[in-house]
């Protein structure tokens, strides 16, 4: 099953095409990749996605429902989190107040109910906090609960950050170079953590990384781009392989092992 089609999404900034009729779909259950040198175009891929950004022409279809006629706001209940690229949290909070935080935006009660804290509120916060202690606890990241973000090793705020997307529930996880940063004992333990996001988790993972290493050990599937424009797509032993891909990367130095 089809969990994510993406179709011809172009989109322009000034006189850069930055997505230049882009297509792939994903299935449920798949670990793919989208690769490619620097400003390729692999962040504004998620940033269409998330709704963050309006493309000039394509379409973008989760489990069959057309994210281009919703809000930024509401993607996120079509079972769609995200990473990103550089460290989202908010620095003074503990790491549970950092997975709690997004959910209020999700909560199906408005804020008077909240604020007397009727009984509707009360159990919606009560299964919030449930849910962020069951992620904190899959990604062995309990003990961090009472502990703001900013005194944290820089992996595991990285790790956070995951937390945070994993607690409302999506079928899809976007990841913005996970990997960025982090030691290469680190980046093991990440290759098992999101194989563990798919085979535990259920989810579907849309990865945009420079790690070569982790890309080809963790993907079921890689797409390649260069200049906006996807030039190879398939299995990491045949992307690899593909000539047009390898001249790429000779010819740049945005990809790391
Ligand atoms: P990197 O690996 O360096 O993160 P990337 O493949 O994710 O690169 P993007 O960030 O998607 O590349 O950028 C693709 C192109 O679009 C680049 O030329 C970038 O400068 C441009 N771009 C992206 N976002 C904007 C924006 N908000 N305004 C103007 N140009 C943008």
């Amino acid at each position: 099953m089809v969990l994510l089609n993406v179709e011809e999404l172009s989109i322009r900034f000034g006189g850069i095409l930055a997505l230049d009729s882009v297509s792939f779909s994903v299935e449920k259950g798949e670990i793919f990749s989208i690769i490619g040198p620097n400003g390729a175009g692999k962040t504004t891929v998620f940033n269409c996605i998330t709704r963050v950004y309006e493309p000039i022409q394509g379409s973008i279809m989760v489990k069959g429902r057309d994210l281009m006629s919703m809000q930024p706001h509401q993607v996120i209940s079509q079972g769609v989190a995200r990473t990103f690229q550089n460290l989202e949290l908010f620095a003074t909070m503990t790491v549970m107040d950092n997975l709690l935080v997004g959910q209020h935006s999700r909560l199906p009660y408005n804020i008077l109910q909240a604020v007397f804290r009727l009984p509707k509120a009360s159990d919606q916060e009560k299964t919030g906090i449930i849910r962020a202690l069951e992620v904190l606890e899959f990604l062995g990241l309990s003990i961090y609960k009472d502990t703001p973000a900013a005194s944290l090793p820089y992996g595991i705020k990285k790790r956070v950050e995951l937390a945070r997307a994993m607690v409302s529930r999506p079928d899809l996880l976007l990841l913005d170079e996970p990997a960025a940063g982090l030691t290469n004992e680190e980046v093991s333990t990440l290759a098992g953590v999101i194989r563990d996001l798919r085979d535990n988790q259920g989810l579907t993972i849309l990865l945009v990384e420079h790690q070569m290493n982790l890309v080809m050990e963790v993907s079921d599937r890689v797409c390649v781009l260069d200049f906006g424009r996807k030039i190879a797509e398939g299995p990491p032993a045949q992307v690899r392989k593909d000539p047009a891909v390898v001249q790429t990367y000779l010819g740049s130095s945005g990809a790391s092992t």
